[in-house]
């Protein structure tokens, strides 16, 4: 399968250079030339392994690994999480489930994305020969994703910048307590958007991303987002027969890379009526579905701070879609987006996707209703797509838990008065940090990547 821009000015490339390049050099992102069919077979095998159902999805995209060597990277991507299920469905009522996404080992769902590119990144190693070097910034979740991808990886160093005290003590520790000699958590004075600024500087150096092999992980691979698709076809064949005809999904949704994710698949077959993208008090992607107008407003910190973004970056994917794949007219838009701060579509026809925004209060109303009604603990991402849950349809709802609650011990205690306890963050509270300040510079970080990247 090969992989074209969304802009349209850069040539197609396979799927190991999509993956390998991140983004397309004409600043498009990269989308399959084509949606293939689901193979029927998929949807009815109830209870096959996980890797097995992702590798079944995931051939249809990836045509340079030998299948049977996909699998092998798959099964490495996914045998570190705690549930030999990956993702269960768990039933709350008769028709309200869970996909609890938060058995890899960070507790959030982009363990599912990142540990297929730590595998990724480690065959690519393996078969090119080039050890690397992996730059990013993260927020929260996406740096402890990454780097529990990568720890202890051979032929691979990962370098991720956060900013210092604005992170939640458990995130850092995720990051600063693996352990492994490969990963250098760096801590910067500044906000996370200082962080993004001196990624993007360096990255912007030909020279020198070349002399250091340097690798981004970001948010805008295909590959995290294809490897997503999986486990929407994995929730849809642990539903149970009586689950009913009308179906939807809701997720809590910052950066529109997961919910996107399912929407592709409902492209390529999966019947689904309803994508509901579930938003904090962020509310870009709200006003969008609700008006058709996208305008970035500034970021306030919420209880739900993963989802804390005000550009979401798998956007320009949605517009060249709903474009009908004009890449053309796709680049005009983002063009006029850089001049006028704002993409209006009028008569904007949302079809399958509807919004709902949640306030700090909303959230942990939320919390508190779940834990009443069902019993069940969510953390503050989760309980935002939980908002309007009884004013809406008779349709099954599938709630994507996209982390483990006792990632965010503080809110859940404002919320029910008990904190919430997980092994591995026990385990990590009694483990020394180790981490790498440097001054928030693209000069300093650039010394630091000389002085400690692998040769
Ligand atoms: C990243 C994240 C989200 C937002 O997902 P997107 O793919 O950016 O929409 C939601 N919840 C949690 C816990 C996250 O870490």
């Amino acid at each position: 399968m090969e992989f074209v821009s969304t802009r349209g000015s850069s040539s197609p490339v396979s799927f190991n250079e999509a993956f390998a390049r991140g983004l397309a050099p004409d600043g498009g992102l990269y989308v399959p030339r084509h949606l293939p069919l689901l193979p029927q077979t998929i949807l009815v095998e109830e209870a096959m392994p996980y890797a097995a159902m992702a590798w079944d999805f995931l051939r249809l995209f990836d045509t340079d690994h030998d299948p049977d060597h996909l699998f092998e990277i798959i099964d490495q991507a996914y045998g570190s999480f705690s549930d030999t299920i990956n993702a269960p469905l768990v039933q709350l009522d008769d028709k309200l489930f869970v996909l609890e996404l938060f058995h890899g080992p960070s507790l959030s769902f982009k363990d599912f994305g990142l540990q297929l590119v730590g595998s990724l990144f480690q065959e690519q190693v393996e078969r090119t020969g080039v050890p690397i070097n992996v730059l990013g910034a993260t927020s929260g979740d996406t740096g402890a994703a990454a780097i529990h991808g990568l720890a202890g990886k051979k032929g691979a160093r990962v370098f991720i910048l956060y900013p210092e005290g604005r992170i939640s003590e458990l995130q850092e520790r995720q990051m600063a307590c693996t352990g492994a000699e490969n990963i250098f958590p760096i801590p910067i004075q500044g906000t996370f958007d200082d962080a993004q600024a001196i990624i993007k500087e360096l990255f912007g150096d030909e020279s020198f991303t070349k002399k250091m092999r340097l690798s981004a992980v970001n948010s805008i691979n295909i590959v995290r987002i294809l490897a997503q698709c999986a486990y929407y076809i994995h929730a849809f064949t642990q539903l149970p027969p009586e689950a009913g005809d009308e179906m939807e999904f809701a997720v809590p949704t910052g950066n529109f890379g997961n919910v996107f994710a399912g929407w592709l698949v409902h492209q390529m077959g999966l019947p689904v009526d309803r994508f509901v993208v579930a938003t904090n008090e962020n509310d870009i992607l709200y006003r969008f579905f609700t008006t058709g107008e996208y305008r970035p407003e500034a970021v306030h910190p919420s209880h739900a701070p993963s989802m804390d973004i005000q550009i979401a970056s798998n956007f320009e994917r949605f517009l060249y879609y709903h474009n009908e794949k004009n890449a053309e007219a796709t680049k005009q838009a983002m063009a006029n987006f850089q001049k006028s701060g704002s993409i209006c579509i009028p008569n904007f026809d949302p079809s399958n996707f509807v919004a709902t925004r949640s306030t700090d209060s909303d959230i942990l109303e939320n919390i508190r209703h779940v834990k009443q009604k069902y019993d069940y603990i969510v953390d503050p991402h989760t309980a935002c797509a939980f908002q309007g849950l009884d004013t809406n349809s008779n349709a099954t709802r599938v709630v994507l838990a996209t982390a483990h609650p006792a990632k965010f011990p503080t809110v859940i205690r404002e919320a029910l008065g008990v904190t919430p306890t997980e092994p591995t963050l026990e385990q990590i509270k009694k483990t020394q940090l180790v981490k790498y300040p440097v001054a928030a510079n693209a000069a300093a970080v650039r010394r630091f990547l000389e002085e400690n990247g692998i040769e």
